[in-house]
């Protein structure tokens, strides 16, 4: 096999996700990778890639992490899989019992991808008030630019246009609020304040819809899918007060900001909020399998709990719901972090990205720097002054795509947003190439 080969016959037959296949025909590669190792791929001539975004935010400690690769052999060795309806496994219960006690949840809902593990939250949502005789709660709040998947009911409660657009007449209809973007905060406001101000936005909602409303679904402090837009924690704090106040369920998708991404185990806690049902995937196995879990507080989980002829039962399921190599691979991925003060480390990384970029506050097209943790996004504009962004036809995202892709290192811009999320495993030495790459990259491509 070599690289050519590899990329013909990938486009002859392979569907790639979240692409315009003619893409890789003309401006954009695809990039066939033989193995990875750390925070490198590599291709079939040797060429390696600093894979920056952490293969789609997956990656929590490099790839094939040997902690991770032992347990997953060892469970290899004893069971594959079996069904988790009827019967039950070790690595299942260990993991959710884990889940529980990091959560401050009671109960552990499996399923294999994060946009699953959405629709669970909101079936559960909507039935949970359906077994409580309330049923005229038929919808949900979320926020614009949110990003919770691609399934019908994840992409219904999503904002972001490109995605959802063309589905729109298949979807449920949320009531879509403004979100508390700091990007559009005024000169000299500060997060808090606007994140403070933004929140009438979601108050009036719910004031006027309550009654007919299930949950308020949210990614905090984090809208990465929409161009890791960020907000104040404080925004967190007023919504969990508002929702108890309406008696209306929180959910928090943490499916790329938990797991220490903004440098605490889940970004709830930055304001000390735990929601009524929680989202995780993604870093949940350290990158290497698919697996995703819903965890719901116990008054949620009693309201489906009684006799079977009641019919409240939760029926929702998956064919490989709790594989038990993929909860091997979490609960690997979570002794890796009881092996260090892994937050403190990251704080550490994420002081060490911003400085590599900070030469970029001065750039006369970059509208803003910002930072969460491990998540730092540099965005372009055409006029900063007036916040105009580049025409979107011009792609300029893309031309640093190319640039860093040239210079070995995967960076995979969200329109004009560039941004770094990379492994925990980084080192100061490739934090400083990664930023260099992107500060030459955008230099040439808002020349
Ligand atoms: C990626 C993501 C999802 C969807 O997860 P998939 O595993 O890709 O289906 C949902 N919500 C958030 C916040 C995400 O980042």
């Amino acid at each position: 096999m070599n690289n050519a080969d590899l990329v013909a016959r990938s486009l002859a037959r392979v569907w790639h996700p979240c692409t315009q296949m003619q893409d890789h025909e003309r401006e954009l590669p695809l990039v066939p990778v033989k193995a990875a190792e750390g925070a490198w791929l590599e291709d079939f001539e040797g060429k390696r890639y600093l894979d920056a975004i952490s293969s789609w935010w997956t990656n929590l400690f490099g790839h094939r992490h040997p902690l991770i690769v032992e347990r997953l052999k060892a469970q290899l060795d004893r069971l594959d899989h079996v069904l988790l309806a009827g019967f039950t496994h070790e690595p299942a219960v260990r993991l959710a019992e884990q889940l529980c006690a990091l959560s401050h949840l009671d109960r552990c809902f499996f399923s294999d991808n994060g946009s699953a593990s959405v629709e669970v939250a909101l079936k559960m949502s909507f039935h949970y008030w359906r077994n409580a005789g309330e049923t005229g709660r038929t919808r949900f709040i979320s926020l614009e630019n949110a990003y919770h998947g691609e399934t019908m009911g994840a992409l219904a409660v999503g904002g972001a246009g490109m995605y959802r657009d063309p589905y729109a007449p298949l979807l449920l209809q949320p009531v879509q609020v403004p979100g508390p973007d700091c990007f559009h905060r005024t000169p000299g406001e500060s997060w808090e304040d606007y994140s403070r101000r933004q929140f009438v936005h979601v108050q009036a909602a719910l004031e006027h819809h309550a009654g007919e409303v299930c949950a308020v679904i949210v990614e905090p402090l984090v809208q990465a899918a929409a161009g890791m837009r960020m907000y104040h924690p404080v925004y967190l704090r007023m919504l969990r007060e508002a929702c108890d106040k309406h008696r209306v369920h929180l959910i928090l998708d943490e499916i790329a900001t938990g797991f220490g991404r903004t440098g605490r185990m889940f970004a709830g806690e930055w304001a000390g909020v735990t929601p009524d049902l929680m989202c995780v995937s993604k870093g949940l196995t350290g990158g290497t399998l698919p697996l995703a879990a819903t965890l719901a507080r116990e008054d949620i989980y009693q309201a489906f709990y009684a006799d079977h002829a009641a019919g409240k039962a939760f029926l929702h399921s998956h064919s490989y719901t709790g594989n038990p190599l993929a909860c091997a691979a979490a609960l690997a991925t979570l002794e890796i972090f009881g092996q260090r003060d892994w937050m403190a480390h990251n704080r550490g990384l994420g002081h060490l990205m911003w400085m590599a970029v900070s030469p970029l506050l001065q750039h006369p097209h970059v509208a803003e720097v910002r930072q969460q943790g491990m998540i730092v996004a540099i965005e372009l504009a055409q006029s900063v002054a007036k916040r105009q962004p580049f025409p979107r036809a011009e792609r300029r995202g893309l031309r640093v795509y190319r640039h860093a892709l040239g210079q070995g290192v995967l960076l995979r811009p969200l329109g004009d947003i560039i941004y770094f999320m990379p492994p925990y495993i980084v080192s100061p030495e490739e934090i400083g190439r990664m930023a260099q790459v992107a500060i030459d990259g955008i230099q040439l491509a808002t020349a």
